[in-house]
């Protein structure tokens, strides 16, 4: 498909501009405990159960590292094919607010634990290579409450200490949709993976969207927006289309954009000020004295690699070599992992194109109906692969199989125990499809003539009426094979 459909521009009367987006991706790892300390990261517990003296910032208490946060980290980025620093340090980022009690967060500022690398998306009009600047580890702070009293904020700390891998992306994004396609990706890698579950709604992965613009051709960027802490991937898309409006605007009517941090108004659609940019140094940054620099073996490393799962590109490409797909099949099937999983549990026991069809459009659809995830799916892989057994070997046709599976949805049931309870398999035996056959001929013999007079578009009707009185079981191909011989005489 050509690019310049899906181009992103904002057109004014007098110009052409284009949208410049780098995402600072906050993502969670999954760990049982913090990142420096033991206590446990599980979601939805009550407030302040999970707080050890170390989150809670008791004076004296000392920060000790969490090994398989490192690990989580460094496969994270094998998995954004990034380079991995031997060399890392965690730097205090010193700001006052009540959730962190410390008055310091601890982060990754000059010397994160990963570096370069990229991330391909699959767009409609061919794949495109995001960079990613870098990524690093910090501390997540606790939660600030404001909407259970009209005059008290109260304070969790139960998240306070989480690991958080911060996934820096170089200005590469130019649309809304790429943007989507991107936090999917990462989602799908980090899935993969088993480094972050993704979840939006628990806030596991949450971003800061940096915007600007800039006339279409200009070399030069513009200068940009913050946009903090977007948790919706339709709300950073919408945020984007808001935010660039509006310094196309400001732009327009001869005015400057302010670098600044700016929130995102769900309601109003539209974002507003925050704060004015901070500087690195209003942070204060300094290596943690608590914490020595972090220093990684090679063999460490390779060990990690060594045990990496298939990733999606991989498994994208594996499905379009060894199984024929498209391209654009393969991504659906391979865009979750427990996706791609189900179809190769079916295609060990059915034919592949038949699966991949009855997967991305007939299940898809009923998962989508239902807000199902393919996990909890009422037909399980085994149940759709005889059915679609049943279809490959004539015992039913695909409309009846469609009868089926809407039973299969509802119920659970096999399908062969549906088929067989309900009569709905195939008329195959040429004696009694000719006796049906002949029997609607007969009964429309003044439409027989007028067909052997050359009313050809007659075939069709002769068809319908023949699946009705076969109450749809009629095998086509052999009503077909028959109806034609019997026409001709
Ligand atoms: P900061 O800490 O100041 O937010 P970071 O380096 O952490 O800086 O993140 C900067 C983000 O802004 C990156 O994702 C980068 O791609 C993006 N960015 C930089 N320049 C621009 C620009 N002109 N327009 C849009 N995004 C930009
Ligand atoms: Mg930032």
């Amino acid at each position: 498909m050509e690019k310049e459909k899906f181009d992103y521009f904002i057109k004014t009367e007098s110009n052409i501009w284009e949208v410049v987006i780098g995402l600072e991706v906050h993502a969670q790892v999954i760990s049982e405990s913090k990142l420096f300390s033991g206590s446990s990261t599980k979601f939805g517990s009550k407030p302040n159960t999970q707080v050890s003296l170390v989150d809670s910032a008791f004076p004296g208490m000392l920060p000790v590292i969490n090994q398989y946060c490192i690990e989580q980290a460094v496969k994270t980025g094998l998995g954004l094919n990034a380079k991995i620093n031997l060399l890392s340090i965690f730097d205090r980022k010193n700001y006052f607010y009540a959730d962190l009690p410390a008055g310091y967060q601890i982060s990754q500022y000059k010397s994160p634990i990963v570096g370069e690398g990229a991330v391909t998306l699959d767009m409609p009009y061919g794949s495109k290579k995001i960079g990613i600047e870098r990524l690093h580890l910090e501390q997540d702070a606790g939660k600030s409450i404001h909407d259970l009293s009209p005059d008290n904020t109260f304070v969790d700390l139960n998240r306070a200490g989480v690991a958080l891998m911060e996934i820096v992306s170089k200005p590469d994004l130019r649309s809304p949709s790429e943007v989507n396609s991107y936090v999917k990706k990462l989602r799908t890698i980090m899935r993969y993976l088993g480094t972050c579950d993704g979840n939006m709604q628990e806030g596991s992965l949450r971003a800061d969207v940096n915007v600007s613009v800039k006339k279409k051709g200009e070399k030069k960027f513009g200068t940009r927006c913050e946009i903090k802490n977007v948790n919706s991937i339709k709300f950073m898309e919408m945020a984007i289309d808001s935010e660039a409006k509006r310094q196309v605007e400001l732009l327009e009517t001869g005015k400057t954009i302010i670098q600044e941090t700016r929130l995102f108004d769900t309601k109003k659609n539209e974002t507003r000020s925050m704060r004015s940019k901070e500087e690195a140094h209003d942070y204060r940054y300094f290596p943690d004295p608590d914490l020595l620099p972090l220093e990684l073996k090679q063999s460490f490393i390779d060990n990690i690699k060594n045990k990496l799962p298939e990733l999606p590109d991989q498994k994208k490409e594996r499905f379009i070599k060894n199984y024929k797909l498209t391209p654009y099949e393969s991504n659906v099937l391979v865009s979750e992992f427990e996706t791609s999983k189900y179809f190769e549990e079916v295609i060990k026991k059915a034919d592949i194109n038949l699966a991949k069809n009855w997967i991305i459009v007939e299940l898809f659809a009923v998962l989508n109906k239902k807000n199902l995830d393919i996990k909890e799916s009422p037909v399980s892989p085994q149940n759709l692969a005889s059915l679609i057994n049943a279809i490959s070997s004539g015992e039913i046709s695909g409309k009846i199989a469609k009868k089926v599976f809407e039973i299969m949805v509802e119920t659970g049931d096999e399908p062969t125990k549906i088929i067989k309870e309900k009569g709905l398999k195939q008329q195959s035996d040429p004696k009694e499809l000719e006796k049906i056959i002949i029997k609607v001929l007969e009964a429309n013999s003044d439409k027989v003539l007028q067909y052997n007079s050359g009313k050809e578009k007659l075939y069709g009707f002769f068809v319908g009426e023949i699946m009705k009185a076969s109450s749809g079981s009629a095998n086509p191909k052999l009503v077909n094979d028959i109806l034609k011989v019997k026409l001709k005489k």
